[in-house]
Parts: C-alpha cells; sequence; structure tokens
C-alpha cells in the first residue's frame, strides 16, 4: 500500500511536475534546503517543489491538496526564522524562488515582481528608470515574505508599508484557481492580503506602484554605551518628528556577538533626498560618536548591508510608546540578556550574537497606510507614536537555541512588555515578519480585522486548506484562538 508521500509524489509526477520536483538526496534538493536564511528552518520534506511559473504552482497545489492528509509550505526567500514557518518535515514544500521576473512598464509606470524576487535585484532593476519601490531593506531578502507580511520600507516614512504600495496581486488559490485581486477584482482578497500572511493563497505577482528616485545620503554614528541616555532622548525627539520631516529613514541597534567587549549602540541613518546632514540629524550629531558617511543608492545600500546567514536564529517584537524611559529599560533587558546568555552559553563553547534593533513606528505610518486603502496591520489603533523593537538571538546549535536562547529571548522580552504595560506604553502590535514562533501577530491585529480575514479566508478558501494543511506561519485560526483567550482573561 501507497503511503501518503508516495500518494503526493504520484499526483505531482501526474500533474507534469516531476521535472520541477527535488527529492532527498539530489543535489537541487540539497542546494535549496542549504538557501534558507537560518539553519532553524532547514527541514527536510518528502520533496521540494520548484515552479516556474504561477500555472505549474497551481498545478502544484491542486496535486498536494489531492493527496489525502498530505501538508505542505509555501517559501519565497526562506528568511523568516519561525520554524516550520517556511517548510516542512512530514509533507511538500512548494519554493517560488524561480517566479523572480522583474519589469516596469514606463508608460503605467506600474512595476511587477514574483515573489521570488530579491529586493536587491528588485531596487536594481527601477533605478535603470529613475524608480524606486517601497518594499524590504536587504538585499538578499525576497519580496513574497515581505509583502505577505506587511514589509517595512526605506520609504514607509513617506508611503507606508510595502504591502501598502500593491495595485494587484496574482494569486493561486487552494483549489488551484489563479486570480487577481485588487481594488475592483475581488477586493475582499485584495484587502485581506496586504498584511494577511499565508492565510489565503500562494501570492505569484505583485503589481505596484513606483515613484522617483535620486541618490541617497547614507550614515552610520557608532555610540558607546555611556551615551544610551542621551541616544535614548534623541530617538523618540526623531520619531515624533518624523511625520512633519519625512526625509529620513533610521533604525539604531545594540549588538553584542561572543569576544566584543562592549556592545556599541549603532544609528543607521539614510536621507531619502541626498541631503547631507540634514538638521533631522542634530541632536544625534551632537552626542560623541564614531561617524561614516556617504552618498549611495538604494541597491548599493541593500547590498552592503545584508544580515549575515548560517545560524540557528530566535526573533522576537514588541511595539511600544516613544518614551526614552522604555528605550533605557529595553537597553537594560538587553544587557542583562546578554550577560545570562553568557552565562549559560560558555561552558558550552556556543559563540551567539544577540542584536536589539529599535525603529520608528509613528502614527503616520498608519496615515499612509489608510491613504492608500488601508491594510491588516491594524496600526491605525494605536494612538501614540511608537517604537517598533526587534531582538533577536543567533547560536550554533538547534539544541542550544531552542532549550536556552529562544526561551531566554522569550521570557527577557516577557520581562520588558510587562515593564511598559505598567508604565502603560505597552502597544499590543506584533509585526508577524518579526514576530517569534510563540507569538501571536494576528491576534494583535484587532478583532474587527480578524473577522473580516476570516471571512475571505472561508470565502476563498472554504475547505481551510491554507489553516491546516498548510500549517507554518500565523494562522488565523490561531489568532482567534488567542484572542478568545485574552476575552475571557
Ligand atoms: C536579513 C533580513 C532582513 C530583513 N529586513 C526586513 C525589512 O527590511 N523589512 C521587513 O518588513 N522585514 C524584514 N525582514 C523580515 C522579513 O520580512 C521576513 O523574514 C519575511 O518573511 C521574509 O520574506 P521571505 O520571502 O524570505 O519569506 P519566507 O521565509 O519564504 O516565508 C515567510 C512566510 O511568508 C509566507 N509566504 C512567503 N511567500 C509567500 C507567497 N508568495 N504567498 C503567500 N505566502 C507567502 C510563507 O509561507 C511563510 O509563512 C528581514 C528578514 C531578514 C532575515
Amino acid at each position: 500500500m501507497w503511503n501518503t508521500a508516495q500518494l503526493a509524489l504520484a499526483n505531482l509526477e501526474a500533474a507534469g511536475l516531476r521535472e520541477v520536483v527535488y527529492l532527498p538526496g539530489q543535489e537541487s534538493y540539497t542546494a535549496r534546503n542549504a538557501s534558507y536564511w537560518s539553519l532553524t528552518t532547514q527541514l527536510h520534506p518528502w520533496a521540494i517543489i520548484q515552479p516556474r511559473n504561477p500555472e505549474e504552482v497551481s498545478r502544484a497545489v491542486k496535486a498536494v491538496v489531492a493527496t489525502p492528509g498530505c501538508n505542505f509550505a509555501v517559501r519565497s526567500g526562506g528568511n523568516m526564522c519561525v520554524p516550520g514557518s517556511n517548510n516542512i518535515s512530514d509533507g511538500i514544500t512548494i519554493d517560488l524562488d524561480l517566479l523572480s521576473d522583474i519589469t516596469y512598464n514606463p508608460e503605467s509606470q506600474i512595476a511587477s515582481f514574483g515573489p521570488g524576487a530579491k529586493w536587491g535585484d528588485v531596487y536594481t532593476q527601477m533605478t535603470k528608470y529613475g524608480r524606486m519601490l517601497a518594499g524590504g531593506r536587504d538585499g538578499g531578502v525576497s519580496a513574497g515574505g515581505v509583502m505577505a507580511g506587511g514589509g517595512i520600507a526605506f520609504h514607509t516614512c513617506r508611503y507606508g508599508f510595502g504591502c501598502d504600495q500593491v495595485l494587484n496581486f496574482e494569486v493561486v488559490l487552494a483549489d488551484g484557481r489563479i486570480v487577481n485581486a485588487n481594488k475592483t477584482t475581488n477586493p475582499a482578497l485584495f484587502q485581506a492580503l496586504k498584511g494577511g500572511g499565508n492565510n489565503f493563497g500562494i501570492i505569484t505577482r505583485f503589481d505596484t506602484v513606483t515613484f522617483p528616485v535620486g541618490d541617497i545620503w547614507d550614515c552610520t554614528l557608532v555610540y558607546t554605551q555611556d551615551r544610551v541616555a542621551e541616544v535614548a532622548d534623541a530617538l523618540v525627539d526623531f520619531v515624533e518628528n518624523l511625520a512633519n520631516q519625512p526625509n529620513d529613514h533610521m533604525f539604531a541597534m545594540w549588538a553584542y556577538r561572543t569576544g566584543q567587549k562592549e556592545e556599541p549602540i549603532i544609528l543607521n541613518f539614510a536621507n531619502l533626498d541626498g541631503e547631507e546632514n540634514p538638521k533631522t540629524l542634530k541632536r544625534f550629531l551632537n552626542i560623541p560618536s564614531r561617524k561614516k558617511a556617504m552618498f549611495t543608492t538604494i541597491p548599493a545600500k541593500t547590498r552592503y548591508q545584508l544580515v549575515a546567514s548560517g545560524n540557528h536564529d530566535a526573533w522576537y517584537t514588541v511595539t511600544f510608546r516613544a518614551d526614552p524611559d522604555l528605550i533605557l529599560k529595553a537597553s537594560t533587558v538587553f544587557a542583562t540578556l546578554k550577560t545570562s546568555l553568557q552565562l549559560r552559553l560558555y561552558p558550552l563553547q556556543d559563540h551567539f550574537q544577540i542584536t536589539m534593533f529599535l525603529q520608528p513606528l509613528p502614527t503616520s505610518f498608519a496615515s499612509h497606510s489608510q491613504a492608500r486603502g488601508g491594510n491588516m496591520l491594524g496600526l491605525e489603533h494605536i494612538k501614540y507614536n511608537s517604537i517598533l523593537l526587534l531582538c533577536s538571538t543567533k547560536v550554533e546549535s538547534a539544541e542550544v537555541n531552542a532549550k536556552i536562547a529562544s526561551p531566554a529571548l522569550r521570557s527577557a522580552m516577557k520581562e520588558f512588555e510587562s515593564y511598559a504595560e505598567a508604565a502603560g506604553g505597552l502597544a499590543k502590535f506584533q509585526y508577524a515578519n518579526y514576530a517569534h514562533h510563540a507569538q501571536d501577530p494576528l491576534g494583535s491585529v484587532g478583532t474587527e480585522n480578524i473577522r473580516f480575514m476570516k471571512g475571505v479566508a472561508r470565502q476563498f478558501d472554504p475547505q481551510g486548506v491554507f489553516q491546516r494543511r498548510v500549517p507554518g506561519g500565523f494562522k488565523l485560526d490561531n489568532a482567534q484562538a488567542a484572542n478568545e483567550l485574552r476575552l475571557k482573561l
């Protein structure tokens, strides 16, 4: 008797997909599995299927769904480090890397690109036409997951999130139909896809608006820890004023790796109009620092800012009111986490890195989204200017990650959340693209958005394929459970 894996492979072969199905032991399978950004997500599916066009995605979905009991995962770049989000152990992985065409229509000024397109390539193509779009900020990361989860861009301060720029999604639904979703065709699906993740279908193309672009002025300032209070004040000031002067992209980063004597605070700043030392940077420049600055382009910046891969990773995100006291608390929690990991990992000889990014999330970001039709992130409910925190750990071994680093990260961040909540500064929003597997980002976007997305999922996927047969990623079904739990409490 055939087992599920054999039946799935037979169905994929009958669908004419043999050429693009890779099996364990084959070179292509090994290479595709090794291409995940984090070792944490390098699982061992029964097969990896790498469709070359939306029709092949459709055939793959039909073949897998027709195989009783066969689950599957969807991946574009494979950059998310949540275990099982973009890969699967007992099932089939649909790998969209080959859907990477990038085109630009000079007449309509619309860019079109596949989910496998890397941001570095998208931006290089766009600059050939003097145009740009708002997508991810790391040249090696792909479009699919970033846009499905929201997409924080260099230009979010002006135009909102990556998903807000989309005019049309091409999507393969659970029954294999290839449909478009835009303002007039399938408008509810269009809306739900703007931040709703992998709950509705597989996005096979994005059509987005573009805008003119020139050189930017890029600046890095490195501070010592004793400057943290001044940096916190300057950061809050910057966030408070970003709506009035939306010319700058910025994040602050606390970073430590084994062997380092101290953890510097690194401010990464870019003036999007190419203005050198703009007045928005004045407060930061007044604090003694090491400075490196240059004129550059967006594609160049995305290429030299690649974040190292090849470790076991855990991420956790918190959104909190822009308040110097909360930044100082986050800094203290970061230092305590560092010391605790030093003590626990030293005897195991496991090298580690921890990083904490603080990025502006003022209310103006939600206004930009709403001006473009709105999305599913629910940020309009946050009434104060906020900061989006991402804290991450990198270790060498799977066991150390699962048993020590990831739980330690979570508990440190929970301590910070409790502190922020007590101070009245915890915004409940959790950004799905930065979330820990134990977080509930979809549960954080507001009851109305959850209800709306559930209705859309029922309409376009009545069998619940993307809830149950695609178990990875943040699921609407689980968001409901978390939400009800919160209501009961
Ligand atoms: C180095 C680095 C830099 C980053 N920089 C940014 C940044 O600047 N801005 C930002 O917002 N985020 C950033 N992120 C986070 C990033 O948005 C997420 O990791 C995102 O999921 C990566 O996209 P991906 O295509 O690699 O997704 P994958 O890891 O392939 O997939 C992630 C999730 O999205 C789903 N998914 C992927 N493609 C599709 C599709 N076509 N249709 C439906 N569902 C799909 C998957 O099923 C999975 O659940 C960064 C991450 C890394 C590792």
